[in-house]
């Protein structure tokens, strides 16, 4: 059975494309843990359970 939007990892998100289906969650798992990253002024957010990437 597929999902109505799956989560691809190997895609990083923007958040202004895709916004949390919950704020401050993780899509594809529901954890609310991170990593955080700052690159060239933009923020990435990587959820520490699967490993999801978003920028924010
Ligand atoms: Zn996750």
């Amino acid at each position: 059975m597929e999902t109505k939007q799956e989560i691809d990892l190997s895609i990083i998100y923007n958040i202004r494309e895709v916004p949390d289906k919950v704020s401050g969650r993780c899509d594809n798992c529901n954890n609310a843990q991170f990593k955080s990253s700052i690159k060239n002024m933009i923020f990435l957010r990587e959820c520490r359970n699967c490993g999801m990437k978003k920028i924010i």
